[in-house]
């Protein structure tokens, strides 16, 4: 082996630097791999900068999606002890705040889905309370007077996506990771091709190792380094958010606040982030006055304060849509690769869950709580 190829091999490649990169590459070597991470353009420049961070399992629940919520919760468990390994590892500050969250109903209409939801969340055994309109604004008074109801989810958390990724980032190589600048082309495989995984090829040479895991969140379903058979159904869902200014000292509000067409989540440093359009427009990044102006009539409708806020930008990422809203997670068909990808609404949520799922992938189990995310069910059902 020559010196160059032994600098560039490693147990494991992660491909990109998204927080499921990073997370993933936490995980593993906090067990000891040794972990190169792949980003060809900059650690969380993907959807992970665009993310408000709401760590929300309840409140972003939807119908006939419970493996899905059991993920969520499972990654949710996981987040106070996540969180405080890497601010202990380096000091930093990740935004991580236990808010909770309220759901604002604005007319009749809106409280009797909001009163579906809630029956459901309740269906599952979870917490979640309705309030009339003073309990509401008892607990956040500028929300709208002439709210019709609201749902309070206190186990909802926050944290702010691009301080995790600069906490992580601080602290990886000290545990042995290396971020390399590198845009993935190929994989490099046994058997003329055809065999098991060994490395990647990439713009600035090759890397090797035994497993590969391929995390290019939104891209993951047109990226021709994968092979067309393991290509996983992820397409991109775009989403703008806004961001403002306010006073640490006087937030606007103290809990994620949320209505039918909106959500405002607050950071610890009085800014809020408005979100987010959901829209089935390809890899189109472009913020548009349409996407702004409805985010800012929707959160205005139901926190009136946010006029007098300051505007800081406007900008849009690109979420890893699948067919059935869960994440791809685990073994391919072709030996030593890893899916992870595919995290939707979800992806910074489900960071700690993923990290681990792909660790124990890694360390050869099969974890049962990963059946739902199998990268081979959607050919399955394609065929049967
Ligand atoms: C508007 C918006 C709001 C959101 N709000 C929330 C929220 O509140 N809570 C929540 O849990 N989730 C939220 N999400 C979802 C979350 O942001 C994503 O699910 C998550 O960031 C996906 O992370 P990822 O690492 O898979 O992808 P990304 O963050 O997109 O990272 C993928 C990385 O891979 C790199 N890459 C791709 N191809 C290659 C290659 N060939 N070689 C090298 N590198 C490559 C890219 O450059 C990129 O850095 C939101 C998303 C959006 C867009």
């Amino acid at each position: 082996m020559t010196p160059e190829t032994q600098k560039n091999s490693s147990d494991v490649v992660v491909v990109g630097a998204g927080l499921i990169g990073l997370a993933a590459a936490w995980e593993l070597s906090s067990r000891g791999k040794s972990v190169v991470v792949l980003e060809r353009e900059a650690p969380g420049c993907g959807a992970t900068s665009v993310a408000a961070g709401m760590l929300a399992p309840i409140g972003e629940l939807d119908f006939g999606e419970p493996e899905l919520l059991e993920l969520n919760l499972r990654s949710r468990r996981l987040y106070p002890e996540f969180i405080a390994a890497v601010e202990a590892a380096t000091g930093l500050d990740t935004g991580f705040r236990h808010t909770g969250a309220l759901h604002v109903a604005l007319d009749r209409d809106e409280a009797a889905e909001l009163k579906r939801s809630l029956d459901l969340q309740l269906s599952f055994g979870l917490d979640s309370k309705w309030l009339g309109p003073m309990a509401a604004r008892d607990l956040e008074p500028g929300v709208n007077p002439s709210l019709a109801g609201a749902v309070l989810v206190e186990e909802d958390a926050i944290v702010d996506p691009r301080a995790l990724v600069e906490a992580l980032r601080a602290a990886l190589p000290d545990r042995g990771v290396r971020i390399v600048t590198a845009g993935v082309t190929g994989l490099i495989r046994e058997g003329e091709g055809a065999g098991p995984v060994v490395g990647a090829e990439t713009t600035a040479g090759d890397f090797r190792a035994p497993a590969v895991v391929a995390a290019p969140g939104a891209e993951a379903g047109i990226a021709k380094w994968l092979p067309e058979e393991i290509r996983p159904s992820v397409r991109p869902v775009k989403g703008q958010v806004v961001e403002l200014r306010g006073d640490a000292e006087g937030p606007v509000c103290q809990r994620i606040l949320g209505s039918e067409r909106v959500y405002v989540a607050p950071r610890p440093d009085g800014r809020v982030i408005l979100g987010a359009t959901v829209e089935e427009m390809g890899f189109d990044r472009r913020v548009t006055g349409g996407g702004v102006h409805e985010l800012l009539r929707e959160a205005y409708r139901m926190l009136p304060d946010i006029a007098e806020m300051e505007f800081v930008d406007a900008i849009a990422g690109l979420r890893p849509g699948t067919p059935d809203n869960t994440p791809v997670i685990g073994r391919t068909a072709i030996d030593g690769l890893i899916l992870a990808t595919g995290h939707y609404r979800n992806g910074i949520l489900l960071a700690p869950v993923t990290g681990l799922a792909v660790a124990e992938l890694v360390d050869g189990h099969d974890p049962e709580w990963l059946a739902a995310t199998d990268p081979g069910r959607f050919r399955e059902r394609e065929t049967s």
